[in-house]
């Protein structure tokens, strides 16, 4: 998911749109705002579908309006897959001391565990979503202000959060300990603040980066002034390494690092750990672009747009039913066959999940004649699910889980399949070092399977560390 919040400008709603619009990668299916004014009090809207198709309209913004806003795309990891409104965020609660709105991107390890408690003690839950325990673990503390409330909240559940709040004064902006999903702060105009998921948030209203939200930071922002603490106590953060791989977008920048620049080095890495001869170099659109055309700069070989992108098709992934997303890639991809024709083709993805987008892709490019087909891929072998808010199947559906490397590529049938592997993974994004086996830089679960906080509500319903 992709949270989004404005305080201190006039129509803060309509700089919230343009940041969720630039955010519309983190999810696709529904988006929020919710606005505070003065007079006008909260109010908010809540929207299937891409964010330029409702929150562009002057009618709906008219009715969004105040100098403090939030907002969040949606992509469902938790909660019921497909289409419920009370599952769109942001979420909504009145205190004694006045209403809250919380935004949460990532996902809570304990949220199955805590809804029942809570539900139990009488809360009456309006959504499927983990994130909603929040409100209802607010509603529980004692204490005085709302930020406290939250941080109390915050202390009870457990996985990852990248959380944005308003009350009718204050922006809030809090990261879990290990700081697994992003979260940045910025300034716009003379008294403005942002809180943004990733810095392309903040390009496309023309705000200035300020610095990243640490993580188990918590910014508390008023008149102008931006008031940090940590509720948590301190933490070393353990970023989620498949940010940087998939799911931010290129043009964002991490820990000072440009993601496009992490991708091209992915493609260098893996050029230089598993060479091929071969005749072009083409990514599987959009997601392996960079990391292609790394391989291509550091292997000599042609760079080609060999595969097309229909650019109207959302992220194949992000559709959340097997149905849809097995239709989806002969909708969003088709094979250049003129370019193809006679060659030996390198295709560079970012993942192998299921493989069977990679088999359809393989299929399709040797029907348009390829010579050879190799595959290579910008992470190493996904073998374990997330549970931190990265929407990855079960175990036994995930092909690394069940097969070597030697019997995926026969699976997928290609000629040769190599992945980066994770030392590769982490040279590229900036450890020159690699990755350090004691205490890892990075989450990197899905690869290694060394989960940085226990999935208890998955442990709970059998599942196997
Ligand atoms: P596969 O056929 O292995 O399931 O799909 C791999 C390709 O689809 C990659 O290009 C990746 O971007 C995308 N993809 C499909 N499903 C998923 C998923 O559930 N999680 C992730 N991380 N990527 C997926
Ligand atoms: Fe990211 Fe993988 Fe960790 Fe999930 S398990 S947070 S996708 S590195
Ligand atoms: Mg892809």
């Amino acid at each position: 998911c992709g949270v989004f919040g404005v305080i201190g400008v006039a129509d803060a709603a309509n700089f919230v749109a343009l940041g969720l619009h630039a955010l519309q990668h983190r999810g696709q299916e529904a988006g929020g705002i919710v606005s505070h004014h003065p007079e006008k009090g909260f109010n908010s809207a809540h929207r299937f579908g891409y964010v330029r198709d409702n929150f562009t309209k002057a009618s709906l913004m008219e009715t969004l309006p105040g100098p403090l806003a939030i907002g969040h795309v949606r992509y469902s990891t938790a909660g019921s897959k497909g289409a419920v409104i009370r599952d769109i965020q942001p979420f909504f609660g009145e205190f004694s001391m006045g209403g809250c709105a919380i935004a949460h991107n990532g996902n809570l390890t304990n949220a199955e565990a805590l809804r029942l408690e809570l539900i139990e003690r009488g809360a009456i839950f309006q959504s499927s979503s983990d994130s909603e325990c929040i409100i209802h673990l607010m509603a529980r503390s004692i204490q005085k202000h709302h930020a406290d409330r939250i941080a109390d909240a915050l202390r009870r559940v457990e996985g990852a959060f990248s959380v944005i709040a308003m009350t009718r004064t204050k922006l809030i902006g809090v990261r879990d300990p290990l700081g697994v999903r992003p979260l940045v702060l910025g300034r716009i105009g003379d008294n403005g603040f942002v809180l943004s998921s990733e810095t392309c948030g903040l390009d496309i209203i023309g705000a200035e980066f300020v610095r990243e939200i640490e993580p188990g930071e918590m910014v508390v922002i008023q008149d102008g002034r931006v008031e940090s603490s940590r509720p948590f106590g301190p933490s070393k953060g353990r970023f989620c390494i498949f940010e940087h791989v998939y799911f931010s977008r290129p043009d964002s920048i991490i820990s000072g690092r440009s993601v496009y620049e992490t991708r091209f080095q992915i493609g260098v890495e893996l050029a230089k750990e598993a060479p091929v001869e071969a005749d072009l170099v083409c990514p599987v659109p959009d997601s392996g672009t960079p990391a292609a055309i790394g391989y291509s700069h550091q292997s000599g070989i042609p760079f080609a747009l060999g595969i097309t992108r229909n650019q109207y098709m959302g992220r194949t992934f992000i559709e959340p039913t097997e149905q849809i997303r097995n239709m989806g890639v002969r909708l969003k991809l088709n094979v250049n066959k003129s370019i193809i024709k006679g060659k030996r083709v390198i295709l560079v993805d970012d993942s192998v999940v299921r493989g069977t987008t990679s088999r359809k892709i393989k299929e399709m490019i040797l029907d348009a004649g390829a010579a050879e087909v190799h595959f290579r891929i910008a992470s190493p072998p996904t073998a374990w699910p997330c549970f931190y808010g990265v929407d990855t199947p079960d175990r036994n559906k995930l092909l690394a889980a069940r097969m070597t490397e030697d019997e995926m590529r026969d699976w997928i049938g290609v000629n040769s399949l190599k992945f980066i592997s994770l030392d590769g993974l982490y040279r590229a994004a900036g450890e020159s070092g690699g990755r350090n086996n004691a205490c890892p830089q990075y989450c990197d679960a899905c690869f290694s399977g060394e989960y940085p906080i226990a999935p208890s509500d998955r442990i709970a319903h059998g599942f196997q560390m």
